[in-house]
């Protein structure tokens, strides 16, 4: 077994290839090396190792230990010098990295290998008193807080101190002898906060390292992080061992991060930020205003064009934007790192098409590209323009990731966190974020901090969840809660508005935009539909993947057209009688004393829902509307203030007692299981009559003015095929009625929704009366795991916490369970009928892990709400290629 991987001289055992062993960090390394990009060389510890360290109670094993001293003996004589030594040393780095990468979560330690013998060798060596001891503090401090955990704001508060003896502002004004001064406090800091010498032996500190190093894999940020961005299955992390090059040497040297496209948008431009005379997080850590990497220009130009083509090279090697880090030491450039650049949604989707119209990467390519998370983000809100017009922002500051938010204000995540478990719309603002905050900047609506770049901690992140972010506000003094901006004060609380995309900040609660589909955006979706239909029809001589939406008003399904919906597939009819005048009539038709007065009720509701359908229909031209007929309990509808009995007794002709008493007898125990659905359907037939004859004249009355209309009207909560054959005979009978008055030809199906268990068992009956099924996976899954809809939130966060279930069953369909009675009911029904039309109406429709499963399980489409119906085009292409 290999445990250890060199790289260096233009020579890498290891390659991108080995990512899940080498960690992304070392992969590259490896990669970059390999090209001939000048890397300072090292060696990766593989992750594997990691996991044995805890496997073994946090001990590394003698063959590792060998391996790792033998590696190091290769690394000093391809350098050409010693850990340690006197009069030359060699310093390393000792750098984490996972097979995924998880910016800043984990630990790293830059100089080691310095003690009170080898920093003068340094000195000597290199000729830069102020390079060696800069670099020896530096030294102290990481492996302080990494290693022994000393807080940073011990180190902080000892250079403030020689700062403000000094009387300078930044760390570059302190010269050698101060920084002599400021080992000296440091060690002594150390000392006292350890009650142990500084290590002087840098065997001893690589170790301490090393395993501080594989320590940090699970440090509870670490811990965190992969949780939020589901993270599993990985070994650990592994460790790179690399000589160090010094950006700190002297105003000649420097280091930074850049991106070969904006990461922000994916704007085919050359971004980036460095620091002259740092190391290095300086930059990340916005210790000092970087300058855009276009000032390198200016400054060095034949550096600056060694940087160009070795971003040009990377991004053409890896065929994707990189993200890069650099050091230049003394006019020389040197990569410490490469990755895949992590970016937003719009950056995301614009980059995949651009590399496509490059000759880069193919459609297809193109679509694995962007995950359904960053197609979702393009859908994050803007200020109204209305509302923006008549605002005059208060603060401006850098538009470090795009969407607007509003929110209130809290000047920690701690407290991001309680507030937003108390319900509340938060904006984090703080003069920066560290990777300690993540939990809060989850939960925040959008974030707002007073200094760091586009490239600090807060843009990075936010970015990468897709919130909206200004950071950098200088114009914001954030000090003891409390947040002044011109003299004006902001309290915890407070509301104020975002915008990402500009950098504005605004204050109160401003009125927020829905995005649209446009641009890049619109081809990127147009390749999405075209694999998912059309080479799909090709090559398996069937008919598409489709993808419908659950709309229950014209105005919604407008919507969901716009997004690309083909179709409805669930019309919830019920929701049309909630608006004022109809649930009034309908109230009327509940209570009605005999069937005279139902009646009378029922002839005034199917104009008013006749008009509705028509709308639907008319903005559904040419694709199908599956309608469902009533499906709640009775109840739900019936009037609870005394005004309003009053008022509905009055109407009905009764007594406010005897009303009473009627709503009284609508009550059950157990309403989801009680009377509602198809059972109202059996006990009220004259109810889904009156529905299924506003359905059929409405799609007349629609194919009159020319409309194409595809009805569809589906009986909900079927269990026994009895129930779905009486209810098929009344609908057709006056489906036929309708038609046969109004001479028009409807192409129209009559269906059943599978959401009771026994459905699925008895699906290969229920085929031979209906025309299609469609999974109402809602249903399906409280029933199945008895788990009631409406109060998981008692219990199922717990069963998430403590590992029994992966995921909330309403959100993620379970595959694994109620997955197995989709399947059974689909082969049933398909074994009746072949050309059984299948799809699901459940709000798993536009998740993307159940549109897979959808798919892989036969289903003709799936159907969703309208804003998810770009990310459930997405998802099915995804499935299908
Ligand atoms: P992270 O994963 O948090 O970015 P890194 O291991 O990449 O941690 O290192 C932290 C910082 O130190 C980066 O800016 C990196 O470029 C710099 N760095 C790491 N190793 C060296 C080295 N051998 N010489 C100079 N700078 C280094
Ligand atoms: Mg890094
Ligand atoms: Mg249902």
């Amino acid at each position: 077994e290999k445990r250890v991987y060199f790289f260096g001289g233009g020579q890498a055992e290891g390659s991108a290839k080995m990512k899940d062993l080498l960690g992304g960090k070392g992969a590259n390394l490896a990669e970059m090396t390999s090209l001939g990009i000048p890397v300072p060389p090292g060696f990766t510890i593989t992750a594997k190792m990691c996991e044995q360290y805890y496997k073994n109670g946090r001990k590394n094993s003698d063959d590792l230990v060998e391996e790792v001293e033998e590696h190091l003996h290769r690394l000093e004589s391809t350098v050409g010098k010693k850990l340690g030594d006197k009069d030359s040393p060699l310093l390393v780095s000792v750098r984490s990295g996972a097979a995924v990468s998880m910016p800043g979560m984990m630990d790293t330690i830059l100089n080691l290998g310095l003690n009170d013998e080898a920093v003068i060798g340094l000195q000597k060596s290199t000729n830069n008193e102020r390079l060696a001891w800069d670099s020896y503090r530096r030294f102290i401090n990481m492996f302080g807080n990494v290693v022994m955990g000393i807080p940073h704001e011990e180190f902080e508060k000892e250079m403030d101190k020689v700062k403000y003896k000094k009387n300078v502002e930044e760390d570059v004004d302190l010269d050698a002898n101060d920084l002599k001064e400021l080992v000296k406090l440091y060690k002594a800091l150390y000392k006292k906060q350890t009650h142990e010498d500084f290590p002087q032996d840098p065997l001893d500190q690589l170790w301490k390292a090393i395993n501080a190093v594989f320590g940090s894999w699970n440090n509870p940020k670490a811990i965190k992080y992969r949780k939020i961005n589901d993270i599993k299955d990985l070994l650990g992390t592994a460790v790179s061992v690399v000589a160090m090059v010094f950006g700190n040497f002297g105003d000649d040297s420097g280091t930074g991060v850049c991106f070969s496209r904006d990461p922000s948008t994916g704007e085919k431009m050359f971004y980036g930020e460095y620091l002259m005379n740092a190391q290095g997080e300086d930059v990340v850590a916005g210790i000092r205003t970087p300058k855009r990497i276009t000032t390198l220009q200016d400054q060095d130009p034949k550096l600056f064009q060694t940087l160009v083509d070795v971003k040009d090279r990377l991004e053409k090697h890896y065929r994707d934007m990189q993200d890069m880090e650099f050091t230049i030491q003394e006019g020389k450039l040197y990569l410490l790192q490469t990755r895949n650049a992590k970016r937003t949604g719009a950056a995301a989707i614009k980059v995949a098409v651009d590399m496509v119209s490059e000759g880069v990467i193919s459609k297809e390519e193109a679509l694995t590209r962007v995950t359904p998370l960053q197609l979702e983000q393009v859908f994050h809100p803007a200020i109204h323009p209305a509302t923006k017009k008549k605002v005059k922002a208060i603060a401006k500051g850098l538009n470090a990731s795009p969407g607007a938010a509003t929110g209130q204000i809290v000047f920690s995540a701690d407290e991001a966190e309680e507030w937003h478990a108390e319900g509340k719309k938060v904006l984090l603002v703080r003069p920066e974020t560290s990777p300690e905050d993540i939990g809060g900047m989850d939960v925040a609506e959008g974030i707002l901090t007073s200094t760091g770049g586009m490239t600090s901690h807060a843009a990075v992140v936010a970015r990468g969840m897709g919130k909206p972010c200004i950071a950098g506000c200088k114009e914001a003094q954030i000090v003891n809660k409390k947040m002044v901006i011109k003299g004006q004060e902001f309290k915890e609380g407070d509301w104020i508005t975002l915008d990402g995309a500009s950098g504005e900040v605004f204050e109160g609660k401003l009125e927020l935009k829905e995005p649209e589909i446009k641009g890049e955006l619109t081809t990127f979706l147009s390749w999405a539909d075209e694999v998912r239909i059309h080479s799909y029809r090709a090559s398996k001589g069937l008919k598409g993947f489709g993808v419908r939406t659950n709309a229950d008003t014209s105005t919604d399904a407008q919507r969901a057209r716009d997004f690309g919906a083909e179709g409805i597939g669930l019309c919830r009819t019920e929701h049309m009688f909630f608006e004022e005048e109809k649930i009034k009539i309908f109230r009327e038709m509940i209570v009605a004393a005999d069937d005279e007065a139902r009646k009378k009720a029922l002839d005034k509701l199917l104009p008013l829902q006749q008009k509705d359908f028509v709308g639907i229909f008319e903005v559904m031209n040419g694709f199908p509307v599956t309608i469902r007929l009533l499906d709640p309990p009775l109840h739900e509808f019936v009037p609870k203030d005394d005004d309003q009995i009053k008022e509905l007794a009055k109407i009905a002709g009764i007594s406010a007692q005897a009303l009473k008493n009627k709503i009284r007898s609508l009550h059950e125990e157990n309403p989801m299981l009680g009377h509602r659905g198809v059972r109202l359907g059996i006990t009220f037939p004259e109810i889904y009559r009156m529905q299924a004859e506003a359905i059929m004249r409405a799609a007349c009355e629609a194919a009159l003015k020319g409309v194409q209309v595809y009805p569809e009207i589906m009986i909900p909560l079927v269990g026994h095929i009895r129930e779905l054959e009486i209810m098929r005979g009344h609908v057709e009978e006056v489906a036929k009625k309708v038609l046969q008055e109004t001479k028009a030809k409807i192409d129209y199906k009559i269906g059943t929704m599978i959401e009771v268990p026994r459905a699925t068992l008895v699906a290969d009956e229920l085929a031979h009366h209906a025309d299609f099924f469609s999974f109402g996976t809602n249903d399906l899954t409280q029933m199945t795991y008895g788990f009631s809809r409406d109060d998981v939130g008692s219990f199922v966060p717990q069963y998430i916490q403590e590992g029994i279930l992966e995921d909330d069953p309403f959100a993620k369909l379970d595959q694994e369970g109620i997955g197995q009675l989709i399947e059974l009911g689909i082969g049933k029904g398909r074994d009746t009928n072949k050309y059984l039309k299948i799809g699901i109406c459940g709000e798993h429709g536009g998740e993307p892990s159940s549109v897979d499963f959808c798919y892989r399980a036969g289903m003709n489409y799936v159907s969703c709400s309208p804003f998810r119906v770009p990310v459930a085009r997405l998802s099915a292409a995804q499935s299908v290629l």
